[in-house]
């Protein structure tokens, strides 16, 4: 059902939480556009700009490489400087208060373990851009190292074992983290109300988990600005900014 108004919906969103035992918010995007950190599919999105690059382009072209590590130098402004925004606060405050075991997140930003929740309890599905990987030994590489070395050859450098070294994210063709997806998914099946919020809900599999959340008899919840092709079988669908619908649930 879509919440006719703002007033109307962040009264529903606290009778359905104050009514859940566990909750497992499920995190897009956009609940990180208000932290200065464009989403993919907006107008003025990173897509409307450049298109995603594929790991097997990555790791079979050294001029790919080069272009992912001098796009994700671009954005180290946005990503170093960003703050959590009233989403991530809302959330940790539901997380400190013990309605919210864990938190699944599309995002690679750092902002819910920055805002609070513990980084055991932060599921990445998508990994994390705040560091990088060696994608042979798994040998963790700091940015500024990985910055200073490009600037100083001009090209991307490799690992001591001759690996590449790539953000720790998960590009397009790569696998999906096998421990994070059990995870995400054991506490999808666990929850009574799931919040997918700030997600266009388009990119599977990650797509998938408010649906099992449903099948498994949860309340669902939808928070996004533009309509999604789950909303009609959410219990409860806000079309808001999603700070200004999680605002109310901030506590210190
Ligand atoms: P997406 O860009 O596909 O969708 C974001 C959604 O959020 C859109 O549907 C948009 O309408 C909505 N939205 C944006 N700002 C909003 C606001 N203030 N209030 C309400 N709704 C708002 O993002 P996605 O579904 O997370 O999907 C894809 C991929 O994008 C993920 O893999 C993620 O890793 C990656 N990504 C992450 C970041 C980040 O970490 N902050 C940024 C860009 C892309």
């Amino acid at each position: 059902m879509i919440a006719p108004d703002l007033e109307t919906a962040i009264l529903r969103l606290r009778a359905l939480i104050d009514d859940a035992g566990a909750i497992v918010p499920f995190t897009g995007a956009g609940i990180s556009t208000e932290c200065g950190i464009p989403d993919f599919r907006s107008p003025g999105g990173l897509w409307t700009k450049n298109q995603p690059i594929p790991f097997d382009a990555f790791m079979t072209s050294a001029e790919m490489r080069d272009e992912a590590w001098r796009r994700r130098f671009v954005m180290e402004a946005s990503f170093a400087t960003a703050k959590p925004g009233r989403g991530h606060l809302a959330l940790a405050s539901l997380y400190r208060a013990g309605k919210v075991p864990a938190l699944v997140t599309q995002n690679i930003d750092n902002l819910h373990q920055i805002s609070g929740i513990a980084p055991a309890d932060v599921v990445e599905l998508h990994g994390n851009t705040t560091y990088a990987l060696c994608m042979e030994c798994a040998q963790r590489y700091e940015l500024p190292w990985v910055r200073q070395k490009f600037e100083a050859a001009g090209h991307a450098p490799d690992c001591g074992c001759g690996g590449y070294i790539k953000t720790a994210t998960v590009s397009f063709g790569q696998a999906m983290p096998a421990e994070a997806m059990q995870r995400a998914e054991q506490l999808t099946r666990d929850c009574d109300l799931f919040l997918a919020i700030g997600s266009s809900l388009v990119v599977w599999p990650a797509a998938g988990f408010p649906l099992m959340a449903k099948r498994n008899g949860a309340a669902l919840v939808i928070i996004n600005h533009e309509p999604t092709e789950f909303d009609e079988l959410a219990d409860l669908v806000v079309h808001d900014d999603i700070g200004d619908v999680l605002n109310p649930f901030i506590t210190r």
